[in-house]
């Protein structure tokens, strides 16, 4: 699978990418919602996005809306975050997107993504 990491905290983005990579995806990566936008109006089709929702300049909430509303594009995105504004939140389900709580498990998160797909090709 082709999938976009989009986190700012670079120890923890590295730490996904890789064991991601290990396991065999095609794995890109972008330190916050701009830099993920930007590579998908250049032309990235990520199968699936793994995203933060507080980042600098562009908050994942407000990528994904980019994303939808901009783009028409319908990309799957999984959330997996730290806590951030109950609005935010709000924001994201109603673009029907699932959040996860972090600290998560690395090894949990291939089980995230199979779900995510099937639930989006259901
Ligand atoms: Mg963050």
């Amino acid at each position: 699978m082709n999938i976009l990491v989009v986190e700012d905290e670079a120890g923890i983005r590295q730490t996904v990418v890789e064991y991601l990579g290990y396991l065999g995806h095609e794995v890109h990566q972008a330190a916050d919602g701009q830099e993920a936008f930007d590579l998908i109006q250049d032309g990235l089709r990520p199968d699936i996005i793994i995203s933060d929702i507080q980042m600098p300049r562009i908050c994942g909430a407000r990528m994904l809306a980019m994303i939808r509303v901009r783009l028409g594009l319908k990309i799957p995105v999984i959330f997996i975050s730290g806590g951030c504004p109950e609005h935010k939140e709000r924001e994201i389900r109603e673009m029907d997107a699932p959040i996860h709580r972090k600290p998560f498990s690395l090894r949990a998160v291939p089980a995230l993504i199979e779900r995510e797909m099937s639930r989006q090709a259901a």
